[in-house]
């Protein structure tokens, strides 16, 4: 147990959420088993683990910009009363509603009955004490639970901040909303954020298809998996990826599991076979069906133009999805339905470099509004060499022709772009 609770306090520090050797887990075992021991946090972490029916336990201090994201919206959660962070993506909709902040100032520091209380109702909370954030976040099986949750928490406030900041600029053009207090923690979050690795790194080495085998088509899933979570293009956990196989003519879409990590696919690919006959589908992505409607779509739309597409690739990338929440419709009749019934055409285009994405609703699932009606014809109405869709306030689906080198390099091309994109608005409204 104290090797599985190691490995996720490691795997946070080498996502750059937190500092190395700072996150603590601990898990029922026998008996309570850690991450690491002599921490000054273990009798707070006993009394919230005796106050809650869990089975694991993590507190950790997001560091770097994911420190001060959290720690400037705890600041004004507590500061206007509503004592929670309401981030309005995708993942944080469907995963942890809102987040509970606690006040972490009690007369003897980090207070258990306030964690106990927030992680009652939510699966983490952000204690603020002492002008820093912490997290707590809990598992009732497994300590996975508890590092999914602070992960996607560190997304959701990176989100939340620069998606908010831009609302607040185009607002401040009707009426003054960005206080010089604002201004100045957006100059100091904006100071930390790491290098933009569209500009920093060149592509990974990524396998050359078509390719013809399940097995050469599972390692390029693996490997194209691993290289979009460790250049920061989806948290692990989250996002998906797909291959279609032609097979002696029964076509086969290899899958990522619903609830597998990107960056340690192993055994969780499932084959799934486009007519139907034979589907994994109760382990399948969630986003299995908007995956097969695609293929569909490009099968069809290949009889015309040559070749439909054979990868897909799903990350979640900030900045495509802060400028996905972004729209100058200020007084849009369908505000707050813009994930599922947004129908303004909207596009994320860039001439210079032939970049044209467009942005489309969708919900996850296949409802009306699922992304399995929404995404497809999006998606293969693109054209060129970047083909990639946004969905509103969740994440960047992309296609590859033949192998996943393409659809990478949109990912990143995208992302390179939106977070370029997203300050020339910021500045373009003097928010800068
Ligand atoms: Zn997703």
């Amino acid at each position: 147990m104290q090797a599985l609770l190691r490995k996720y306090a490691v795997k946070l520090a080498a996502t750059g959420l937190c500092a190395p050797g700072d996150a603590l887990l601990a898990a029922l075992d026998d008996e309570l088993a850690w991450s690491h021991t002599g921490d000054v946090r273990q009798p707070l972490m006993q009394e919230v683990f005796a106050g809650l029916n869990i089975s694991a336990l993590l507190l950790a201090r997001p560091s770097g910009v994911y420190q001060a994201v959290m720690a400037e919206l705890a600041r004004q959660a507590l500061a206007d009363g509503s004592a929670s962070i309401t981030p309005g993506d995708c993942e944080t909709r469907t995963f942890l509603h809102d987040l509970p902040v606690v006040d972490g100032l009690g007369e003897d520091g980090l207070s258990a009955e306030g964690v106990i209380q927030a992680l009652r109702q939510r699966k983490g909370c952000v204690v603020l004490h002492e002008g820093v954030a912490h997290v707590a976040a809990f598992g009732t099986v497994s300590p996975e639970q508890a590092f999914v949750t602070m992960s996607s928490m560190c997304f959701a406030c990176f989100v939340a901040y620069f998606a908010e900041h831009l609302r607040r600029a185009r607002l401040g053009t009707l009426t003054p909303t960005l206080t010089p207090e604002r201004r100045k923690a957006f100059a100091r979050i904006t100071a930390l954020l790491p290098p933009d690795r569209g500009e920093t790194d060149g592509l990974p080495e990524l396998a050359s298809g078509p390719f013809e085998t399940e097995d050469a088509a599972r390692q390029a899933m693996i490997q194209a998996g691993r290289h979009t979570v460790e250049y920061g293009l989806v948290d692990s956990y989250f996002g998906n990826i797909s291959y279609r196989l032609p097979i002696h003519g029964n076509d086969t879409i290899l899958i990522s599991q619903t609830g597998s990590s990107l960056d340690e696919l192993g055994p969780c690919i499932d084959p799934c076979r486009l007519d139907g006959s034979s589907c994994s589908g109760l382990t399948a992505s969630s986003e299995y069906s908007a995956h097969k409607a695609v293929y569909e779509a490009e099968t069809a739309g290949a009889e015309m133009a040559g070749a439909g597409a054979r990868a897909i690739l799903h990350g979640h990338p900030r900045f495509s999805v802060i400028l996905s929440l972004d729209c100058e419709r200020l007084d849009c009749p369908r505000l707050g339905e813009c994930h599922r019934a947004c129908d303004t055409p909207r596009v994320v285009a860039d001439e210079a470099c032939g970049l044209s994405v467009p942005i489309v609703p969708g919900e996850v699932g296949t409802g009306p509004f699922g992304l399995c009606n929404t995404l497809p014809p999006a998606l293969t109405a693109t054209t060129g060499g970047k083909r990639g869709a946004i969905v509103y306030g969740h994440g960047l689906f992309t296609l590859g022709a033949v192998d996943f080198r393409d659809a990478f390099a949109t990912l990143m091309d995208v992302e390179h772009f939106c977070r370029a994109e997203y300050f020339r608005r910021v500045a373009g409204l003097g928010a800068g």
